[in-house]
């Protein structure tokens, strides 16, 4: 082994090869990470784009159906079954516009356009008035603790609201619902919680719900699937999390953060 000392000199140059060694692999693994990233973007867009266009579409022909599945009805005149029939076709009908409907709205939803510094007291009160109906004919009660001025898109905000209070009357027990919505703060984010008192989510179906068409129940609770996977990606796109706490029996209670 070579044990004559090396020259300041010497060490430098290595010291200097091994630096420039480190940035050249550095360099490649940025690079990598940013052509993995333009890749995941585009395979992104263009499924927004592929579910954009299938809804819109399928529109038409939806249209057509609808109009003649009634004026077939019209045409059945006293004939029980064939009525009972077209009903069934009409209700097919409309249960396949709602999920177009909100398969366009999920595939049109990127990262939040503009944000506006706005109370989240506004925002709920929006949400609340496009569910009005809803709210008044299932007797809910809607309270709300103190909640924040902060920058967010309120449009978006606005569908977080109305479907997780959709769903809290939705998916309601026995007793008629009870919704409280909270604000709290921690480290740099608040967190903002909707709790209910309806039929409550086993945890092993905790993660599952947030994913698009992922429902617990079938057609006896009308739905699309896609409202908590439509809150997760206005959540997400904010900087946030959403998540549920639920034992399954004592109702839910959904969360997100929103950074401060
Ligand atoms: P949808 O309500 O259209 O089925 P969502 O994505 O909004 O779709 O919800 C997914 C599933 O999560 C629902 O089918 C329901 O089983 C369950 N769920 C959502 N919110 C609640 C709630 N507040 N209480 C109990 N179950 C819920």
């Amino acid at each position: 082994m070579d044990s004559t000392p090396k020259s300041l000199d010497q060490e430098l140059k290595e010291a200097l090869s091994e630096n420039e060694r480190l940035r050249k692999s550095l360099d490649e693994c940025v690079a990598a990470r940013m052509r993995a990233e333009q890749a995941a973007r585009s395979a992104s867009e263009e499924l927004q784009q592929f579910a954009y266009a299938a809804g819109h579409d399928l529109k038409q022909p939806l249209r057509s159906i609808s109009l003649y599945a009634e004026l077939l009805r019209r045409e059945c005149g006293d004939n029980q079954q064939s009525a009972e029939f077209t009903s069934f076709l009409l209700e097919g009908v409309a249960q396949m516009q709602n999920l177009i409907e909100a398969l366009l709205s999920y595939s049109q939803t990127g990262p939040p356009a503009r944000r506006t510094a706005i109370s989240l007291t506004s925002v709920l009160q929006w949400g609340l008035l496009n569910v009005e109906r809803l709210v008044r004919e299932s007797g809910a009660q809607v309270t709300h603790g103190d909640l924040p001025v902060i920058a967010v898109d309120e449009t978006q905000m606005v569908r977080v609201f109305q479907n997780l209070i959709t769903n809290a009357v939705q998916y309601r027990g026995s007793e008629a619902p009870k919704i409280d919505v909270r604000a709290a703060e921690e480290d740099d984010n608040y967190v903002i919680s909707v709790r209910d008192n309806g039929i409550g989510i086993e945890p092993k179906y905790h993660q599952q719900i947030f994913a698009p068409f992922k429902r617990l129940h079938g057609r006896e609770v009308a739905g699309t699937g896609l409202g908590l996977a439509l809150c997760r990606k206005i959540i997400e796109g904010h900087g946030g999390r959403i998540w549920v706490e639920s034992d399954g029996e004592n109702g839910s209670v959904f969360k997100f953060t929103l950074p401060m």
